[in-house]
């Protein structure tokens, strides 16, 4: 069984009624609607109580934390960024959703701004599989065609990502790394672009099986329970 915690500000979908609209009852619920099955067990956060809820214990038993972020990222504490950042370090899977980019717990595993281009014009994407051999490309075929999305757009401020999953295109020509791997410490991270909450894309079936590829895929494997850099004292060959 899989822990699954998916954090959602759920502050769009309250104030502005074309999030409403499309969310009613907030993002998280239609990710944890969505990614329900007998293999994973989920657990919700807003912002009210991100603080206080993510602790270093919870964060220890969370195999996955799902994370979708727009207008708070101030309201998770430095504390909080720095328990999450220690927790995928020794081995917490991390799956960072669209405008996560900016979060603090994304751009402290990233070491980088995360600046990209940006444009709300009800868009198409195209989501481009680049690597069909990837566990999180699995069950999708060439592409994912998304009626409408925001464009993100390429100079995107991350390292080189290790595994490169999809790129995207979108109607104005705009290109953008759109579904990133990164390997750290122990802990595995996706950022995956499609998510603008504007749009119903949290409920597109083919987006629903890439996050729910993608959550077993970053379940941890090995996990270690301490931060630390052992002196081992002798050389192994004497
Ligand atoms: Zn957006």
């Amino acid at each position: 069984m899989i822990n699954l915690i998916i954090f959602n500000e759920f502050i769009d979908e309250k104030e502005r009624e074309t999030v409403k609209a499309v969310y009613p009852d907030g993002i998280h619920t239609v990710l944890k609607q969505g990614l329900q099955c007998e293999e994973i067990n989920i657990k919700t956060v807003t912002v009210d109580n991100v603080n206080e809820e993510l602790s270093e214990e919870v964060l220890s038993n969370t195999d996955v934390l799902m994370w979708w972020s727009h207008v708070a990222h101030d309201r998770v504490s430095d504390d909080t960024a720095k328990r999450i950042q220690n927790a995928i370090l020794k081995g917490m899977g991390f799956i960072s959703l669209h405008s996560s980019v900016h979060s603090k717990p994304f751009r402290l595993l990233m070491g980088t701004s995360c600046d990209l281009t940006w444009r709300e014009e009800d868009d198409f994407e195209f989501l481009w599989v680049c690597d069909p051999w990837h566990p999180i490309a699995q069950g999708i075929n060439r592409y994912i065609k998304l009626e409408h999305e925001e464009a993100y757009g390429e100079p995107f401020m991350i390292p080189p990502p290790d595994e490169l999953v999809f790129i995207a295109a979108y109607e104005g020509g705009e290109a953008f790394r759109a579904g990133c791997c990164f390997n750290r410490g122990y802990g595995k991270v996706f950022y995956f672009q499609p998510g603008h909450e504007e749009f119903p894309t949290y409920k597109n079936p083919e987006i629903l099986k890439v996050l729910k590829n993608a959550v077993k895929w970053a379940a941890p494997q090995t996990r270690i329970s301490e931060l630390s850099s052992p002196n081992v004292k002798k050389p192994i060959l004497l």
